[in-house]
């Protein structure tokens, strides 16, 4: 995996979004800013050198909050209070560092929240631990830009404002969640500081990486998971098709998922996928490992089977209908079979608002004025579910502000 750091303009972005509305031209003001981090961007990428370089794996708790306390230094040194969010022993997850700027002078100005996370998902027994400078403007290291990038893109933000004395003229909120890879469970609770920010947010932008440097994401899909049982009558296979042993599990379930395919398929942006199945006569799933023993002969009519799949969706609406048509398949069965199916929620949805969409006319024409050109909406069937689609219903939202990630073959 090789990931690119952005040139300054990502930067740039979030920094003028943050000071001012789009203007034909930029004021003094924004010109200090795009001026401070260009100034500063040295000192930004070695920043992110050290906390790349800090161990912080999820599951790692003392990494996590090195990383915090680093980034917790850098925020108080331009002038934000922070505190440390511990989460209850059992959820198992370090906790967040949660900063806040709050304009001294009393203004009412918008509250913004910007989202990172502190995590990555290179534990300690990962080969893969140092940050490296390779050719030309790019590195390459454990989360530089999922998401160390992205935070540093945050602390570049904050400081061209205090340098430019823009400051008292937002209100920020900074949530940097440290289990953004794995979330702690219960949800409510692993994520209740970020619903709190979000609930006092007139804006939210979530920094992680972007696909490239001239778009923005206003929409995510949401995902979720679903298991399908289906039981059958089990006995010898010459009597399968009979009154007595009807179909057998197994070609009820066959049933139900090539309904799924031909009848609940087709809408933009929904996806539903088995993962994995098991029949037989007997079977047994570890939901923990994902994986499942299955007996079965050939001349035995199938008892058991269980399916294990996801589901993604573009609106929590659209997650209802198609929830709604799968349960229907499940509810009429073949002879001597019955299938139930149910559903876990994981992410919900980030739908493409009207609130994220002047969002980005907005911010596209901050682009334009950095010129930089226009930006264009990244394909949210493109990104993955995160943190900011937890609070992404509350406020106006973009998300992929982050530094450039490039793939290569490897
Ligand atoms: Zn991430």
């Amino acid at each position: 995996m090789r990931q690119r750091l952005t040139r300054a303009s990502s930067l740039f972005w979030v920094a003028a979004l943050l000071a001012a509305p789009a203007v034909a031209d930029l004021s003094p003001v924004e010109r200090d800013i795009v001026a401070a981090v260009a100034a500063e961007a040295r000192a930004h990428v070695e920043l992110l050198e050290r906390i790349v370089n800090i161990n912080s794996g999820t599951m790692n708790a003392d990494g996590v909050k090195e990383v915090g306390s680093v980034l917790s230094g850098v925020f108080e040194r331009h002038g934000l209070q922070t505190h440390w969010v511990d989460l209850p022993p059992s959820a198992d997850r370090a906790g967040h560092l949660v900063a806040n700027a709050t304009p001294q002078n009393g203004k009412d100005v918008p509250n913004i929240l910007l989202i990172g996370h502190l995590d990555t998902v290179f534990e300690l027994d990962s080969p893969f631990q140092r940050f490296e400078y390779l050719p030309g403007n790019r590195a390459r290291g454990p989360g530089v830009t999922d998401m160390k990038g992205g935070n540093v893109v945050i602390v570049a933000a904050v400081a061209a404002l205090a340098h430019a004395g823009a400051s008292g003229d937002v209100n920020l909120s900074i949530v940097m969640t440290g289990d953004e890879e794995r979330p702690g469970r219960p949800i409510p609770v692993s994520r209740k500081a970020l619903l709190d920010a979000g609930r006092n947010a007139d804006y939210i932008l979530g920094l992680e990486n972007n696909i490239n440097l001239t778009s923005a994401t206003v929409a995510r899909r949401g995902s979720s998971g679903w298991k399908l049982e289906v039981k059958g009558v089990r006995g010898h296979s010459s009597q399968v098709f009979s009154d007595r042993l009807g179909a057998g599990a197994i070609f009820e379930a066959s049933r139900i998922l090539d309904a799924f395919y031909g009848q609940v398929r087709g809408e933009r942006y929904l996806t539903f996928n088995p993962g994995v199945i098991l029949g037989g006569t007997a079977v047994e799933y570890d939901a923990r490992n994902s994986r499942g023993d299955a007996f079965g002969k050939t001349n035995v009519v199938a008892q058991d089977v269980v399916v294990r799949g996801g589901l993604r969706f573009i609106t929590e609406d659209q997650k209802k209908r198609a929830r709604e048509r799968m349960r229907q398949i499940v509810r009429t069965n073949l002879p001597q079979t019955e299938a139930t199916i149910t559903f876990t929620d994981g992410y919900p949805a980030m739908p493409p608002s009207e609130g994220n969409l002047a969002l980005f006319e907005q911010l596209s024409a901050v682009s334009v004025d950095l010129g930089e050109g226009p930006l264009s909406q990244v394909d949210p069937g493109r990104r993955g579910a995160a943190d900011i689609s937890f609070v992404g219903r509350l406020a106006p939202s973009l998300a992929g502000l982050g530094p450039v990630r490039q793939q290569s073959a490897c």
